[in-house]
């Protein structure tokens, strides 16, 4: 989802610290049909996000317009928190479609209109494992909340053979009991915190509880992963880390947002981001410029002023699409070619 260039960020002097900017054998046979069969059985009609479209994805797609896991790009990546890429980069899986569709999406080349290649649970654990074999410092899942439940049974026989975190990079337009499936399989959790009000949630995405649903979300990630562990090299290998995004026009909002967020947790680590950039004309008018330099200065003095101390920032210059992923199928499909078949052999997708 984000991108900044490591060099952008004025790099924390200790993880503590916001001064700084950014400137923050496999598995038996049995255990796979086991989760091939619980695959199978899982119910036709969708509720899993707080959308509740209550579709059959199989017949007509809901507001996500996927029917499964359909990858988009699988490539290191280097301009997430220095604490995710560091210097061997993170690991990240994109998944099209989105259950959230911000107007403003900055990759909605995959978000408006999904395209990718669509794998079965087991052939994503496949990805997992060659992620891992490249040497990154962590698998790094992007905007898989609508597909959270096949995301899960992929985990659930990839984790034992993983040796590095994996980050779950979401939106938190979740539901709790969605997340739940998710525990012991996330070591990272990076989600989103967008919104406060509900009629700008309602502008933005079509979700005016958006709020609701997403700070129910990251109480559920918190009591999954309690506690921030950070290794000798300054990597996190668990806790939480909240993104929020500064919108042109916005601030106040961003404001509540982080009046939750020191109420919630004082130390939770915050991601504090001045990226947007407009992609096309919106008529939000306010969408159509960068944010201004003020603008995110007066929210950053407002993180400190509401007692937070722990995070992240970017230098406002870094708003260029310059940092975007390239979304490129046959990327994908190359990529895909290379990955050794250890759990999906048995159903080949
Ligand atoms: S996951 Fe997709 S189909 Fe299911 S409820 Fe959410 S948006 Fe609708």
């Amino acid at each position: 989802m984000t991108g900044l260039v490591h060099f952008l960020f004025d790099v924390e002097p200790s993880r503590s610290a916001f001064a700084s900017v950014w400137a923050l054998e496999f598995l038996s046979v049995a255990l796979v049909k086991t989760v091939q069969i619980r695959y199978n059985n899982r119910t036709m009609k969708c509720n899993l996000c707080p959308r509740n479209c209550n579709a059959d994805r199989t017949e007509k797609s809901g507001v996500c317009q996927t029917d499964g896991i359909v990858l988009s790009r699988v490539a290191r990546h280097d301009w997430e928190e220095p604490c995710i890429s560091g210097s061997r980069g993170s690991g990240t899986v994109f998944f099209a479609g989105c259950n959230l569709h911000c107007r403003f999406c900055q990759n909605y080349a995959i978000s408006a209109s999904p395209s990718g290649v669509p794998v079965s649970a087991e052939r994503l654990a496949d990805v997992l494992l060659y992620v891992q074999d490249t040497g990154v410092a962590n698998i790094n899942l992007v905007t898989a909340a609508h597909v959270s439940d096949k995301v899960a049974l992929a985990l659930e026989i990839a984790k034992p053979h993983l040796s590095i975190p994996v980050v779950y990079n979401t939106s938190s337009y979740e539901k709790v009991e969605a997340l739940q499936r998710l525990d012991g399989l996330v070591d990272v959790y990076l989600p989103d915190l967008k919104f406060c009000d509900g009629d700008i949630a309602a502008r933005m995405c079509g979700a005016p509880d958006y709020f609701e649903a997403a700070t129910n979300a990251i109480a559920e990630m918190r009591r999954q992963q309690p506690q921030d562990v950070f290794d000798d090299d300054g990597y996190i290998t668990r806790g939480v880390i909240v993104r929020h995004l500064v919108l042109p026009s916005f601030a106040e909002d961003s404001k509540r947002v982080l009046d939750w967020i020191a109420a919630f947790d004082k130390d939770m680590y915050v991601s504090l981001m001045s990226q947007y950039f407009p992609t096309r004309q919106d008529k939000i008018v306010a969408l159509n410029r960068r944010l201004f330099r003020h603008e995110y200065e007066n929210v950053k003095q407002y993180f400190f002023n509401v007692g937070l101390h722990n995070g992240y920032s970017q230098d406002v210059s870094s708003a260029t699409q310059d940092y975007l992923p390239d979304f490129d199928i046959e990327l994908v499909r190359k990529t895909l070619s290379q990955v050794p078949r250890r759990f999906s052999n048995l159903s080949r997708q």
